[in-house]
């Protein structure tokens, strides 16, 4: 069958679409607009990943050698643990697939189109052929779409062709087989509007026919995984030294090799912190969970860690700081004359006053300046049985809606029916205007920032006369509405001759006639100030980043609790001065100051940088095309969920997904707690592992037997540990998070306090342990029974060790057990789990252990104990050198 255009099997009704009912039968024909993904790994082969480790290698040659050596059973009992290692891990890496794959549909695109005449939102999955779409910039194409119209359409195509630059998409003039132009599923809309008809979906789209070369995307591994990667591997070469030198100091001192192998064995294993990898997977995936509770989605592990450390976060006041929830309060007209607007549900029920004219007067007069405000506007305003539902740009929604309360619909304007040009509203611009057919000329309506549109005008509307402008007069106005923390947008109009070649763009934007201002309420999101006061107190600075005004900046600052001097604000001309002059000079304007305002998006990358050459470990949140070099660069990004493109939620390390300042504070927290979890793990095995080794470093030498054999350090490391270091992963937050400053992002794991504490309960296990040993064997207890009760020790060691290591700074007796059940359960199992092996034969032979008498037992447990003591009088000790809480 030869190929037909697709354009032509799916006709669109250039303003309808189609059908809801249509769009749902095509989706049973066409399937899904996905690509296929590639396949998940195998159960198997995650499974036998589990025995890729060097750790494996050495048991399983112990396995063997017993094997060997025809010892059976400690060869079975070596296979038992690998086999549960193995599944252990199997689980724990599907469960943290599944997680992953969870999050990652929150992540999934929607697409805009028209259907049954009416714009929405849908997920990007349920388009169909035939679909009419609209195209915005900062959004990916969501599929092959033949375009209707195109203002000042570019895409960024590199993903197909590999050219960097941006294509500009004009109708009419790139005629591509015929199918006219079109703009391809996955790529960028980096600038302009489009709209146009879905041609191809799903793997019949350009891109679904090479999709398997796009290589996927690829999870890197948490930097904090790499460093921990290079310290085990440095102590499994110092654990390498140490055990060549006993198993020498062995062979002189007689023993057999068979016994000297397997303590090898049994000591790497004791050293070798190796539950921390998956401790540490653990750790990171509950608190990806957690952020996800709170409204923030982690794309990338690292920002884990990473959002723990940030000293400063550089924010976004709209929709971030503010509830993005925009209202006209009121008009200014050039004369000085206000206009205010009733608040109400019903818009068309409310009144616009003015206390200069007569109320009736007041509609007519601010009538010319709504007309610019919903022409060159890009959202939709419409009735619905529950009330009024915006859908678009705020600002564009909340003026559509002053509009209404002054009785006028954008559908209703006569100049609304002969639109001939746009100009679409884009951050950097900072305003939209539109081109009417007029009887012999051009209209044109233009809103944006009032210092914009006052450059542009060069008359101002008096009571319908166009007279000389004023703009100190002006300017004073807009200073006046904005100390007030409002939101200002200008309005002018224009008229130009017809342009024969119907091109309409900036450079027609002269002589403008300036109509007025409008003042909009944007009120705080609830628990913004809370949030901030947080940042002060976990030693976070705050700074805001927008391109709005300074004066509306400073006022919604002071109003959040930002902390600042009236010279700690800038705007965007002084970042630009300062750039100019060098880096230093920049670093030096970024070192004090805190709000940012009127910046373009593009002098973000450049502020974010200078912050962090100042020794920041910066956060910066963003939403647009523009913000996306910030977000990539900048040590955490974060983008808005809601408000936020494609293009910058692809940048950004997290997303979240409320817009919502408190929610990054929420996660700053959760990346606190899982930091700290994971320093208490690896704190948990390094000390239990460094005090076994210190045993055999005491009683080799000595002459004395071996204090545990190869089989009960096994035990020791991969089934007691193995329990607890999971539960210990598994802590939730102290409560406390938010009381200290940040920790140096250079700061190792290892610190000075991690190492001194690791000495101390070293010496008290390791020491203590070799003391009860020596003193059993002194006093008439054969190998086996001391070795025994020295097992026992150990393990009430470990579990003791958990609870202490349960906080870096509180005491073990602050810390409630039902913060983490999980953890009590872990611990108390384990030492059970221990008790009924001493009773069930094969466990007691394998593991050469017997019953104890509770007496034997309670005074172990005392022994254990003591470094409980040790370890709350370091904690005394550290919290009065550093003054903490
Ligand atoms: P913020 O940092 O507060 O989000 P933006 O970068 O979104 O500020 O906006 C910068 C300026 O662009 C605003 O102060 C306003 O003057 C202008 N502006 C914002 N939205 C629109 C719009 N939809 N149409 C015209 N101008 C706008
Ligand atoms: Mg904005």
């Amino acid at each position: 069958m030869a190929p037909r255009m697709n354009a032509e099997i799916y006709p669109a009704s250039p303003q309808r679409g189609l059908s809801q009912a249509d769009a749902g039968e095509r989706l049973r024909e066409h399937g899904p607009n996905s690509l296929p993904e590639g396949r998940p790994p195998s159960l198997a082969s995650v499974f036998l990943r589990q025995f890729l480790s060097p750790l494996i290698y050495i048991l399983l040659a112990a396995a063997l050698v017993s094997i060997a050596l025809s010892d059976v059973r400690d060869a079975i009992f070596i296979g038992i643990v690998l086999l549960l290692n193995g599944i252990i891990g199997t689980v724990q890496e599907f469960s943290a697939g599944r997680a992953a794959a969870a999050l990652r549909s929150l992540e999934q695109p929607h697409a805009t189109v028209i259907r049954d005449g009416l714009q929405r939102e849908i997920d990007a999955r349920d388009l169909v052929p035939g679909d009419l779409v609209l195209l915005e910039a900062g959004n990916r194409v969501p599929a092959d779409v033949r375009l209707h119209s195109a203002e000042n359409l570019q895409c960024d195509e590199s993903l197909l062709t590999g050219e960097s630059l941006p294509v500009s998409k004009k109708i009419g003039e790139i005629e591509e087989k015929g199918e006219g132009t079109r703009a391809f599923a996955g790529t960028m809309v980096t600038r302009g509007r489009g709209r146009g008809v879905v041609s191809a979906t799903g793997a019949s789209t350009e891109i679904g026919k090479i999709a398997e070369m796009i290589a996927t995307r690829s999870i890197s591994r948490p930097p904090l995984m790499v460093r921990l990667d290079r310290f085990s591997r440095t102590i499994a070469i110092t654990v390498g030294v140490a055990i060549a030198a006993l198993f020498a100091v062995g062979l002189l001192r007689g023993m057999g090799y068979h016994d000297l192998f397997l303590m090898s064995v049994g000591l790497a294993v004791a050293a070798i912190p190796e539950g921390l990898p998956v401790a540490i997977s653990i750790a990171l995936a509950i608190g990806m969970r957690r952020m996800a509770r709170s409204n923030v989605i982690v794309r990338r592990m690292a920002a884990i860690e990473a959002l723990g450390s940030c000293t400063i976060v550089a924010t976004d006041k709209t929709g971030t700081l503010t509830m993005n929830e925009l209202t006209v309060t009121e008009v200014r007209l050039p004369d000085g004359t206000i206009v205010t607007f009733e608040t109400g549900e019903d818009l068309e029920a409310c009144a616009l006053r003015s206390p200069h004219v007569g109320d009736e007067r007041a509609g007519e007069r601010a009538a010319e300046l709504l007309k610019a405000a919903v022409l060159p506007n890009e959202a939709l305003l419409r009735r619905e049985v529950d009330g009024w539902k915006g859908m678009g740009d705020t600002v564009d929604v909340a003026l559509l809606a002053a509009a209404r309360k002054g009785g006028l619909a954008k559908e209703n304007v006569p100049e609304h029916d002969r639109l001939i040009g746009r100009i679409p509203y884009e951050p950097d611009l900072k305003y939209a205007a539109s081109f009417h057919q007029a009887e012999e000329d051009v209209r044109i309506f233009v809103k944006g920032a009032p210092e914009t549109l006052i450059d542009m005008a060069s008359r101002m509307d008096r009571d319908g006369e166009a007279v000389a402008i004023d703009r100190d007069s002006l300017l004073a106005q807009k200073e006046e509405l904005a100390a007030r923390g409002l939101r200002v947008l200008a309005f002018a109009e224009g008229r130009i001759a017809r342009q024969p070649n119907g091109d309409y763009g900036h450079g027609h934007l002269v002589d403008l006639v300036f109509l007025g201002l409008a003042g909009m309420q944007d009120p705080l999101r609830p628990g913004v100030t809370e949030a901030i006061a947080a940042c002060a107190g976990a030693g976070i600075e705050v700074a805001m980043v927008t391109g709005d005004d300074p004066r509306t900046a400073s006022a919604i600052a002071r109003d959040a609790g930002i902390p600042f001097e009236d010279d700690q604000v800038v705007t965007g001309h002084a970042v630009r001065d300062a750039e100019a002059k060098g880096e230093s000079a920049l670093d030096d304007l970024t070192r004090r100051a805190r709000i940012y305002a009127r910046v373009e998006p593009a002098q973000k990358l450049a502020i974010v940088l200078s912050l962090a050459r100042n020794g920041h470990f910066v956060a910066v949140t963003g939403d647009g095309v523009n913000d996306a070099p910030a977000l990539k660069h900048a040590h955490v990004g974060v983008a808005m969920g809601r408000k936020g493109t494609d293009v910058a939620k692809e940048s950004a390390d997290i997303i979240v997904t409320d817009d919502n300042f408190a929610s990054i504070v929420a996660g700053i927290r959760e990346g606190r707690v899982s930091y700290a979890n994971i320093r208490k793990v690896v704190f948990l095995l390094v000390s239990t592992g460094a005090a076994e080794m210190v045993l055999f470093l005491l009683a080799i030498p000595l002459g004395m037997p071996l204090p545990l054999t190869a089989v009960q350090l096994l035990w020791l490391n991969l089934v007691t540990n193995g329990v607890q270091d999971v539960a210990l992963a598994a802590e939730g937050a102290e409560g406390d998070e938010l009381s200290y400053p940040p920790r140096s992002p250079r700061e190792p794991i290892f610190n000075r306090v991690m190492l001194r504490r690791v000495l101390h309960s070293t010496i008290v296990m390791g020491v203590g342990g070799f003391g009860v040993f020596w003193w059993l064997l002194a006093n008439g207890h054969t190998e086996s029974e001391a070795r025994n009760l020295l097992l026992l020790l150990f393990v009430l060691f470990e579990n003791v060790q958990t609870f202490n290591s349960r906080s870096e700074h509180h005491s073990i007796f602050r810390q409630g057990l039902v913060r983490n059940p999980f953890l009590v359960v872990g611990v108390v199992g384990v030492q059970a789990l221990h008790i009924a092996a001493m009773h069930v034969p094969v466990l007691s032979d394998t593991l050469g252990i017997a019953p104890v008498s509770p007496a034997q037992w309670s005074v172990l447990l005392l022994i254990a104990a003591s470094l409980i003591v040790v370890m709350e009088i370091e904690k005394r000790w550290d919290k009065r050198m550093t003054k903490l809480p």
